[in-house]
């Protein structure tokens, strides 16, 4: 059973004897569980599996944990089998193994949510056997490719409730229904499929910005959240999508962490590489609970779809005020933690926040060539939604302005400044590497610690501010491959603060 993405084994019992004949499943069991004794007993019977009219109790432990969801149908129904002399594998290899999924009336086999979050806790747990739905194959690819993230642990996708029984009775046979040596028909044109990817944007398909474009790589290199200023039409949103062209691919750990939430929450996407880190970039009238997670059952939100990866804000001081509150504790916390009843669910949303906003509801306040037609109470109201608290968790504040088609046409006749989004990819992994072997060194020099103490005094900055300061230094430093921070290394990285005032 699932508490947020981990796992808790149930155990399922099942005891027949003779008297009334009765089905009965006993455990703290809700409605849905309640119902599996139909679902079991027809797909049992609709694939040929008699079941002989006896007293039939199936419990489910620990009794003190309410259970929930369909996925006990094929363990009740496997151990039914077993109990019935269907099939001949041990109670020994009972008790080693997971049986996971739903049943249809027919008796095939549907799988459930959550399944990575169950198989890799199993391993984790030293389960011999997992037995899971033959149409979950597609989701479990990572596990094609990386076999030695089951250790010992064997997976078995069966189609039906007759697939199964042949499985277990006869380890010959068993093997071929093996997860090593099944095959995904579509699995070629899956991987053609994944390189096409339409809507990419590069960094070289944007013209100018290099403030913009350099303050990104800075925000990619030490996931520092970043927010963007300025007016319609300067180019945020594009910015923020050429973000993706020069984010590193996950490590295969990270890339589970990521697909056991994507599963929790219904979603996949197939034409994704699984090792493309995650991009989230939620509409400013979603709900709290679509960004945060909640909701019944409980489900991760946003920032955890984002999880080791981006989340995109666009229009931030659009966002509801609680909604923006509640974003305020994630990113302090790098999860998120929701209580329902008496079980605490808890998701991890540790992601880098791009944010864009206009300057002011109208958008042209200090545009060169528009003006601005709001109040200055308007102005002030706008981003007092989004200073303080919030502004305070944001390391690099950019603003933008809008090119005219002059400066356009020279920008773009201009190539040879252009920055390629590979060239930049290149070096933030290369910058991993050298921060992995180098010992790096965040002490100030003499000059540097003045530098520093101005910033502080003129911009009145917070404690938090000042760690920020010097953090955003040090990564600076890294992409300059130096061991030590400079003075120009801190200078850049105060002039991002210096920003600040929107
Ligand atoms: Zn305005």
């Amino acid at each position: 059973m699932l508490l947020g993405v981990s796992v808790k084994l149930i155990d399922v019992e099942v005891d027949i004897s003779g008297g009334l004949p009765q089905f009965q499943i006993i455990g703290l069991a809700s409605k849905a569980i309640a119902e599996a004794k139909q679902r079991v007993a027809v797909a049992m019977q609709s694939s040929g599996f008699e079941l002989v009219p006896k007293k039939i109790l199936v419990n489910l432990c620990p009794a003190d944990m309410k259970k929930e969801g369909p996925q006990f149908d094929l363990a009740i129904a496997a151990l039914l089998l077993k109990n019935f002399n269907y099939v001949k594998a041990t109670a020994n290899f009972f008790s080693n193994s997971c049986f996971i999924a739903e049943l249809t009336l027919t008796g095939d086999l549907k799988k459930v949510k959550g399944l990575m979050s169950f198989i890799l806790d199993s391993v984790k747990l030293g389960v011999k056997n997992i037995f899971l739905a033959k149409e979950a194959e597609a989701d479990l690819q990572i596990l094609k490719d990386h076999p030695e993230l089951l250790k010992e642990t064997n997976l078995y996708l069966v189609k039906d409730l007759k697939e199964l029984v042949t499985a277990l009775n006869d380890q010959a046979v068993l093997e071929r229904f093996s997860i090593k040596n099944s095959r995904c028909s579509d699995n070629q044109q899956e991987n053609n499929s994944k390189d096409i990817n339409s809507d990419q944007v590069l960094f070289e398909d944007i013209i100018g910005q290099s403030q913009a474009k350099r303050a990104l790589e800075i925000a990619v290199a030490g996931r520092h959240n970043l927010l963007m200023v300025g007016p319609p039409g300067c180019g945020k949103s594009l910015l923020a999508k050429a973000v993706k062209s020069i984010v590193p691919k996950l490590s295969v750990e990270k890339a589970l962490e990521t697909q056991r939430i994507r599963e929790l929450a219904s979603f996949s996407d197939f034409n994704q590489d699984i090792l493309d880190i995650p991009y989230r970039a939620p509409h400013n009238s979603c709900s709290p609970v679509s960004l945060v997670g909640g909701s019944i059952p409980v489900t991760p939100g946003e920032v955890s779809l984002a999880h080791n990866g981006i989340l995109f804000l666009d229009e931030l001081a659009e966002f509801n005020r609680f909604t923006l509150d509640q974003l305020r504790v994630i990113l302090d916390n790098k999860k998120v933690a929701l209580n329902k009843g008496i079980y605490k669910y808890e998701y991890p949303a540790d992601f880098i926040l791009i944010a864009a906003t206009n300057p002011c509801p109208c958008g042209y306040y200090g545009d060169l060539k528009r003006n601005c037609i709001c109040s200055m109470k308007q102005i002030q109201r706008y981003i007092s939604k989004i200073s303080g608290p919030l502004l305070d968790r944001i390391d690099i504040v950019i603003h933008l302005k809008r090119l005219d088609t002059k400066e356009r046409e020279l920008l773009s006749k201009a190539s040879s400044g252009i920055t390629k989004s590979s060239d930049i990819l290149q070096k933030i992994e290369k910058v991993k590497e050298f921060t992995k072997k180098t010992n790096l060194d965040s002490s100030l020099d003499k000059e540097s610690r003045d530098l520093l103490a101005r910033a502080v005094e003129s911009f009145d900055l917070s404690a938090r501010a000042h760690t920020k300061l010097i953090k955003l230094a040090r990564t600076i430093a890294n992409l300059d491959f130096s061991k030590n921070i400079k003075q120009e290394h801190l200078a850049e990285a105060i002039q991002y603060r210096e920003d600040f005032h929107i």
